[in-house]
């Protein structure tokens, strides 16, 4: 599993004992089940990789590319992240391998709400939180509401994040990724004094759309875009606003007219200074990192960059900002929906605003100072601060002599 690879590299930078290395590598538990819609059968998983930190969070995609292992490694991505970003929260993920554009809408309500059927007993606000992913958004979050409290027989909005607003749902949690991702590229584009502004940005759902239309509105330029049918691009920069009309009408970004089409593939390899990976994971590889121009990566992905594409990328000076960093502007906002549903209270769009941006700035400049003074790549830096709380956590809650070691070294 590529997070094994990572945790490897981590391991001896961190000063980790095996008995560490092990606990870390291994998910509190992986459920699995079969969902059968109109006679067809979906497999469906949720791993809770470790909850010490706080109950179990992640979000559920329904993607025909889904398997255990990809979950698996979603899962401890989600556990680092919320350790990286301070929140009260372990690590989860969830997902159906199914292709939803062959699904009619009550086929999806129905995934929705057998999804939750087969896993609610392991789910819940102050035990496994879900949100939404890869081809699942706000209304199927308030689907599987509307099955869980149906199941528990009481009103749980604390259960799920992501919800529209009518259902409990966060101020600014739609576009919280995008904007989380953007406060932390404006604190690293003022840390490299860095004076270029072009941007390509892969994917253009809820995090590359959204991230899209934040940098044109910030004098960027974006000069390409992708989706699943491709890609398109133009030195001279794309209108972000028609772009999002061509997309809504056409169901692709690949319909405007004004840019070259390109592939996928060949979109990661083209002039800019910002690359912006929103859609897959493994998408840089090590044979494209070397032709990757982009000077800086950010991650609004979970786990574009393959492990060994990393030590390119650091080698020629590309700054990464690493997916636990770059998009945990989403699990932060859920974060803060979380506690307005378990407080039953509303903030205000400002007060959102205002709490993720000192959020994303603080956990930048607190990683930014390591960075500084070791020669490590962010993302190396990332984890090992996500570890090393989650490590404190667990000698917290055990007080057993797997952490004996980390006392004994720090
Ligand atoms: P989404 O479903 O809204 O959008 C996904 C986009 O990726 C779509 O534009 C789709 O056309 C495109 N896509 C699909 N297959 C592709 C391919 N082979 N090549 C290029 N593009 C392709 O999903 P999202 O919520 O924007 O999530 C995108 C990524 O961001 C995922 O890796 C997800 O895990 C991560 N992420 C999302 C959030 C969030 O709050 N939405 C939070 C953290 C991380």
């Amino acid at each position: 599993m590529s997070f094994k690879y990572f945790l490897d590299k981590v391991a001896a930078k961190a000063g980790l004992a095996e008995s560490e290395l092990e606990k870390l590598s291994t998910p509190d538990s992986v459920l699995k089940a079969d969902l059968k819609i109109n006679g067809k059968t979906y497999p469906a998983f949720r791993v809770q990789f470790n909850n010490a930190r706080g109950p179990y969070k992640g979000g559920i995609r329904f993607h025909p590319g889904v398997s255990e292992e990809e979950v698996t490694d979603l899962a401890f991505w989600m556990t680092m992240k919320t350790s990286v970003a301070d929140l009260p929260f372990g690590g989860a993920k969830g997902g159906v391998r199914v292709n939803p554009k062959e699904l009619s809408a009550k086929e999806i309500e129905e995934l929705s709400r057998a999804y939750v059927s087969a896993f609610y007993k392991n789910l819940g606000p102050e035990k496994d939180i879900p949100a939404p992913d890869i081809y699942t958004n706000p209304e199927i979050m308030a689907i599987m509401l509307d099955q869980y409290e149906k199941l528990v027989g009481k009103k749980s909005p604390a259960f799920i994040t992501g919800k529209p607003l009518e259902k409990g749902g966060s101020l600014l949690r739609d576009i919280a990724t995008a904007l989380g991702g953007f406060y932390i590229l404006e604190e690293a584009i003022r840390k490299l004094d860095f004076k270029e502004r072009t941007a390509i940005i892969q994917g253009f759902g809820n995090a590359g759309m959204n991230i899209a239309k934040l940098l044109s509105e910030h004098g960027y330029k974006v000069v390409g875009v992708s989706d699943s049918k491709g890609g398109i691009y133009s030195s001279e920069g794309l209108n972000v606003n028609e772009l999002i009309k061509v997309k809504e009408k056409t169901g692709s970004v690949i319909n405007y007219p004004k840019a070259v089409k390109v592939s996928n593939e060949e979109l990661l390899l083209m002039e800019c200074s910002i690359l912006i990976p929103s859609a897959l994971s493994g998408v840089i590889t090590k044979d494209n990192a070397q032709d990757i121009k982009a000077k800086i990566v950010l991650e609004l992905a979970n786990g574009p960059t393959a492990a060994e594409a990393d030590e390119v990328l650091h080698k020629n000076k590309v700054l990464v900002v690493p997916d636990i960093l770059a998009n945990s502007g989403g699990v932060t906002v859920s974060y803060f929906e979380w506690v307005q549903n378990m407080k039953n209270e509303r903030w205000t769009k400002d007060e959102v605003n205002k709490k993720l941006k000192e959020k994303m700035v603080s956990i930048f400049n607190d990683l930014w100072n390591e960075y500084q003074s070791k020669s490590y790549d962010l993302r190396t830096i990332a984890y090992i601060k996500a570890i090393e709380e989650i490590l404190k956590a667990e000698n917290n809650r055990k007080g057993h002599k797997l952490l004996e070691n980390h006392k004994n070294r720090s």
